[in-house]
């Protein structure tokens, strides 16, 4: 048996940043760019006025008493440049006159009978906002490498930037196995049926992700489905997930059978509580992950071996579960030759073991949003207070 460690160098070693690609703006929020960004436009576009006011000219600012010749609002027609003793009422954002010298805001003058008194002067420049302030035409925006964030799409948007080039996320084939195995919504199950709870969660874990998968299919074990499966296939993808069949059951065909397909075993079985019989291999660029088929064991090895190879392909920076500190809120008991992976609730720097953590069971992922990482030891009993390393889900 490997370590979690030894198990994710392995994996990770032979997954490759994938090609880069142009995808519309939204699709591409999570997705990390494949090449630098160059501003097409200035931003603002326009010199614009930052406050409802008065647009004067700078050989006015010395003024007391001004005439209102016109008004200029957002959206507006271009306003003519200003005369002599005038000055124009501006509202925000709108085009400023080209020799206007700054804005004077409404709370700043008295307006009566078409003209304006000046209560409080202005400085050169004060209340426009130049062209180009925000973001200079030509400018770089955003680097190869930077992660697309929900608060970043706005500036793209605001640029005219539809369409980016980003790294695309791998194809991913998810086969589950079982013949016990139905689909989810399937009205009246017969009694030795279990729902595909797998293919749920790992539909789900993937789409977080931002990966839509190639394909998804139950096999029933009986030798020669998975080979069977994988013949027919056009083009394999860059990863097929499989759950179940990776134990020492009987009936648990899914590593001979890759193997016998040409699948080059990376590892079988892992140090780790749960996800013991996690199962790795390539064949011609393909990576195959055979996830236990415990519930709990399969969304774990997901996280752990899964999401990393799928991020290292998107060009994501981070690869895995951001780690963090953590106090225990119970005693717990712990140690062994595994590193366990318990399912816990973190909250401000708190973490609470979940109660049932069984791998076949699945009630306690409503309430988990971390696992706590034991690495092996003697056993032993943590305390209430104990500092121990948690990592975090979305
Ligand atoms: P296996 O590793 O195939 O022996 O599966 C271990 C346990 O996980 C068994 O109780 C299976 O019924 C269950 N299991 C396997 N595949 C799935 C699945 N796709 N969804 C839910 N449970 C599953
Ligand atoms: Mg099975």
């Amino acid at each position: 048996m490997i370590s979690v460690k030894e198990a994710q160098r392995l994996i990770l070693a032979g997954v490759k940043t994938g090609p880069g690609g142009r995808a519309g703006l939204l699709a591409s929020v999570g997705r990390v760019l494949a090449g630098d960004i160059l501003s097409p436009e200035d931003l603002p576009r326009f010199a614009q006025s930052a406050m409802d006011g008065y647009a004067v000219r700078p050989e006015e600012l010395g003024s007391d008493e001004l005439k209102i010749s016109g008004e200029i609002y957002a959206g507006g027609a271009p306003a003519p440049a200003l005369k002599a003793g005038e000055c124009a009422y501006i509202t925000t954002g709108s085009v400023v006159p080209r020799n206007a010298g700054a804005v004077l805001p409404v709370e700043d003058v008295i307006a009566e009978r078409g003209r304006i008194r000046v209560r409080a002067r202005a400085g050169k420049g004060d209340n426009i906002r130049p062209a180009g302030d925000d973001v200079r035409k030509g400018s770089l925006i955003a680097g190869k490498g930077a992660l697309l964030t929900p608060q970043a799409v706005g500036v793209f948007g605001a640029l005219g930037v539809t369409r980016l080039k980003v790294f695309l996320p791998p194809s991913v084939g998810i086969l589950t196995t079982g013949s016990e195995v139905e689909a989810i919504d399937v009205r009246r199950l017969v009694k030795n049926k279990i729902r595909n709870s797998n293919l749920c969660s790992l539909l789900a874990l993937l789409g977080a992700a931002g990966v839509e998968p190639a394909f998804s299919e139950n096999l029933e074990d009986r030798p020669g489905s998975l080979a069977g499966f994988l013949r027919k296939l056009k083009k394999l993808p860059e990863i097929v997930i499989l759950t179940g069949g990776v134990s020492v059951g009987g009936h648990d065909h899914v590593k001979q059978e890759l193997e016998e397909a040409g699948v080059r075993r990376l590892f079988w079985k892992v140090a780790q509580k749960p996800g013991k019989p996690m199962y790795a291999g390539v064949r011609d660029g393909t990576l195959f992950l055979g996830l236990p088929g415990n519930p709990a064991a399969a969304i774990t090895c997901f996280y752990l071996y899964a999401l990393p190879a799928i991020n290292k392909y998107m060009g994501r920076e981070s690869l895995f579960l951001p780690a963090r500190p953590a106090l225990l809120t119970d005693r717990l008991k712990a140690g062994g030759s595994r590193t366990l992976f318990l399912r816990g609730y973190y909250k401000d720097g708190k973490v609470e073991p979940l109660r049932g953590q069984g791998s076949h069971m699945l009630a306690p992922f409503l309430r988990t949003n971390c696992f706590i990482e034991l690495k092996p030891s003697a056993p032993l009993t943590l305390k209430k207070g104990e500092r121990v390393r948690v990592l975090l889900l979305a």
